[in-house]
Formats: C-alpha cells, structure tokens, sequence
C-alpha cells in the first residue's frame, strides 16, 4: 500500500485556534506498520484550556436558536462532502478498513451530522387546564467530554458531535491516540465554522481521557470504548456527578433457526460476523446454529470465506484489512494460540499477506466448548466461533449467559417465531435476517455491561440535556 505522509503539521483545535504541541504522538498505518503522522499531545494545561474555552462559549451558544445550530451541523456536513477523498484516506491509512468502508464511513459520518440537524427536542406540554399549566422543558448541561474509540473514529465521534451541538452543549471531543488523524482534519475544517469555543478537538496520550473523566468543569462523558475502561470512566466521573452515557463491548449472539436456508444465510452471517476484521462492536461473536442445519451452514460459509479478499486497503477487491493496533493484534494472536492449544477443531484459516502488517487469516472454529475463551470473551478479531444447539430455549439460554447486552441477531424464514426469540434476547438491539442496521433516528445502546443510556433518537438527544418540569398554578 502507498503510504501517505501528512504534508503538514497536524493540529488540534482549541477556543477556535488550529494548534500544534512540542509533544507529539506517532500515528502508525497498521497495513504496514509505518509512521503516517504526528499528532499533538495535549497537556493537562491543554485540557483546561479547552474546557474553559467550551464553558465561556456555552453560554450564547445554548441560547442561540436550534434552527442556528442546526444549520451549522449542515455545513459541517458540507464540509465533510466537500473533502470526502481526503478523509477517506486518512481513515483508511490510519485505520486499515478498507478503501469502499473508509469511504462509507465519511458518508454516514456527514448523513448523521445532517440527519441529527434535523431533529428537534421541543418543550411538552404535560397538562393545561384553566388552572394549571405543566410543561417538560429539555435544558442542556454545560460541556461534554467526548471519548471515541479506534474502530470507527469519525462516524462515532459525529454520533456524539451532533447531537451535543444541536441540543446546545458545548464540547472537547478526545479520538482514540490510535485513529486521532481524520477526526483532528475534520477539527482543522471545522476551525471557523462554530463559535470560538463551542466544539474543541484534542489529541493526547493515555492521560488525556482519565483528565477529562475527572475535570470538574466537564458536566457529561458520553464514551463509546470497552467495557473495562467504561467502568473506570464511570468511576472517575463521580467527582461531580457527571452525567454518563456508556457504550461499550459486547459478545454478540447469531440464532439461526432451524428453517433457515443455509446459501441464502451464509454470506450475511459472515459479514455480521466478519465485517471491519472482526473489529466492530456489534459483530456476532457467537453462531448458535441448529443441528439439522449446522454442518451445511459451516459449509457454506467456509465457502464464501474463500471468496474474500484479505490485505491491503488501499485494493479495491479487498475485503477485510487489518487489525487496526498491534495491541489488538497481540491480543487476538494469543487467543488464536489458545483456541488451537484447546485442541478445538478449526474449520478455515485463510490467507494474509506476507511482509508487515497487524494481518491475522479469517478464522472459523468449529463448535469450540461453551465454556472457553473464544465463547465468552469478545475477541474483536476475525476469529468466529459456529456452536451447535438442538432446542431454541436452550440456544436463546446460552445466547443470554453472558455479562454482556448489546445486541444480538436470529435468522430464519418463519418471522413470528423469529420475532419471538429476538424478543427474549437481552440486549439493546437485535435484528433479525439482516445485522448492524443503524440510523440516526434509531435508539441505540447496551444492556447489562455493555452501557449506560442511549445515543440517538430522541431518547438520545434527551441523553445530552436535563429535564426541568415548570408548574404554573394560573388563578
Ligand atoms: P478503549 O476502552 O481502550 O478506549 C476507548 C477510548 O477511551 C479511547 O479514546 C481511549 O484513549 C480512551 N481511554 C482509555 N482509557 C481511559 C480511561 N481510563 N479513562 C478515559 N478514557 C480512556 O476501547 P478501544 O480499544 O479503543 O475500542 C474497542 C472497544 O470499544 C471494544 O470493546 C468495542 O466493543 C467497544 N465499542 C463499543 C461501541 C458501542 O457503541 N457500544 C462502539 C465501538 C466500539
């Protein structure tokens, strides 16, 4: 893959100012394993620079009508079209997904700051009678602290951009140190777009997002990351009782019922299974498929994993690049190591390309023991297990024996029964016949360990407000 190296010096944005620091953080392309950039490394003088600059802008920026702040989340959309080769470059280098998901990724990541423009969390009017008037006011919170993750840099951090913004918050917005490239681009675009102060994008080390879950002058974290650091942030951000919204990991369950047609199911299965190398938090993680169907069901999806491409991005026919850090690598390396070791009986290892890169073979184990690692850990990796059930309570059973609830998906041609079992799956989102389906108007989050609240919807943009309840007695 050609490497591109920044031409100039990558910033951060603070109170309206596109600033570089003496620190830096190296930026690898994990398809090569080359340094593409450095990025600044903010201080703890940094952060308090731009959570004063996003609290001295929060007041005119909450009382500045809706339909303003809506119109620039259109232009930042705008924004993001208008240099959408760009960014998708950046992302994929940075990243390693694929050139046509890199791309995808721009594209939701402007759809949603549009979409998102377009909602509105009017004032209810709860009663109204000759001598009492209730109405539910939706009022914002200050500044919001935003923690994104590696895996989808720019679409998660618009998931909380966008309706921060709208709703009237003012925000210093943190990307994973791993994936900081495209969101600090978007920063540098954005940089005379709102209000000095109203959206601040910083970059720093391991330090950066424990500063920000303690800072006394952020009022919420919204933090899309695992599970693990979701509970520190929680904890950290008791100091002041910050409001939280969690959305973590997850160890998504596929049923595939017993009339499911193996063909037709195998190629959705692989890519709910498979999509982003496996790095995707709502990835199935765990195939219960029915015994009178298994063997043909593995077949088949055995056979459409031959038919796709591993290895560099940056070639159009490639299908799954690599694992995005050589953390992750080593991570899903040695649980490859222990999946063998166990004996458990591998099904396809496919190809990776030779020379460097954080490259790991698609990987189908078959009906590995309930109880190992590869079943009850999220691997976040292209390692899959397909696990055999006879009776659907028993599969519905073993799909909820987990800490985790973020979603879940059943396939199959009777929709009644299959609206049934998704029904009985404890998790925040389950599709049926089709997986990661998301939309701006969707409710999205995790139950039990895999989050606290919900982002978009409307319930989501109450997530980024307080509610405050005005009484009148009129006579
Ligand atoms: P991570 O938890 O290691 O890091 C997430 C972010 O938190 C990064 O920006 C990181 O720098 C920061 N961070 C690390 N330690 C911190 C701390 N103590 N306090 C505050 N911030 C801290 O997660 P990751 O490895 O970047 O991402 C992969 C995980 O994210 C997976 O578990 C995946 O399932 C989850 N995820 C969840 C969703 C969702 O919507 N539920 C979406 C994508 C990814």
């Amino acid at each position: 893959m050609k490497t591109i190296t920044m031409k100039k010096p990558v910033g951060m944005l603070i109170d309206g100012e596109y600033i570089q620091t003496k620190k830096t953080i190296p930026v690898i392309n994990p398809s090569n394993e080359e340094v593409i950039a450095e990025v600044p490394n903010a201080s703890r003088d940094d952060l308090n620079r731009a959570v004063a600059a996003a609290k001295a802008a929060y007041p005119a920026w909450s009382k500045c009508p809706v339909e303003e702040r809506a119109q620039l989340l259109v232009k930042l959309a705008d924004l993001i079209d208008e240099n959408k080769e760009e960014l998708t470059e950046l992302l994929m280098n940075e990243n390693g997904k694929p050139l046509q998901m890199s791309r995808t990724e721009i594209e939701g990541a402007s759809q949603w700051y549009r979409e998102i423009a377009s909602q509105r969390l009017e004032s209810e009017t709860l009663e109204d009678t000759e001598e009492h008037k209730v109405v539910l006011q939706y009022v914002p919170l200050g500044v919001v602290g935003a923690i994104v993750p590696w895996n989808f840099p720019m679409n998660l951090a618009a998931w909380k951009i966008a309706p921060a913004l709208l709703t009237g918050n003012t925000l210093v917005v943190k990307p994973s140190p791993n994936t900081p490239l495209s969101t600090l681009r978007m920063a540098e675009l954005a940089k005379d777009l709102f209000p000095k102060g109203v959206l601040n994008i910083i970059s720093g080390g391991d330090d950066l997002g424990p500063w920000m879950t303690a800072h006394e002058g952020i009022n919420k974290v919204s933090f899309t990351g695992s599970t693990q650091t979701g509970k520190k942030v929680l904890e950290s951000a008791s100091g002041n009782l910050k409001r939280t919204t969690l959305e973590l990991g997850g160890n998504d369950a596929a049923i595939v019922l017993p009339d499911a047609d193996p063909k037709e199911v195998a190629e959705g299965l692989f890519w709910a299974a498979f999509s982003n190398t496996g790095q995707v938090c709502v990835d199935a993680k765990r195939l219960y498929i029915h015994e009178g169907i298994y063997d043909e069901v593995l077949k088949e999806m055995v056979t459409y994993a031959k038919s796709v491409q591993v290895g560099d991005p940056s070639d159009p026919q490639t299908g799954l690049g690599p694992l995005q850090n050589k953390m992750q690598y080593d991570k899903v390396k040695d649980l490859i190591q222990e999946t063998k070791d166990s004996g458990a009986h591998i099904a396809y290892e496919g190809e990776i390309p030779s020379g460097k890169g954080y490259y790991i073979p698609v990987m189908i184990v078959d009906n590995p023991s309930e109880d190992s690692r590869l079943v009850q850990e999220e691997p976040f990796g292209p390692i899959v297990p397909l696990l055999k059930y006879n009776d659907i309570d028993e599969a519905v059973k073993r799909a909820n024996d987990t800490v985790y609830g973020l979603a879940g998906s059943v396939w199959g041609k009777d929709l009644e029964l299959a609206y049934d079992v998704a029904s009985r799956l404890e998790t925040g989102t389950v599709w049926i016949n089709e997986a990661q389906v998301m939309q701006p108007d969707f409710p999205f989050g995790g139950h039990k360990e895999s989050g606290i609240g919900v982002e978009h919807g409307r319930a989501g943009l109450a997530a980024f407000t307080n509610s405050r309840t005005v009484m009148m007695k009129k006579k």
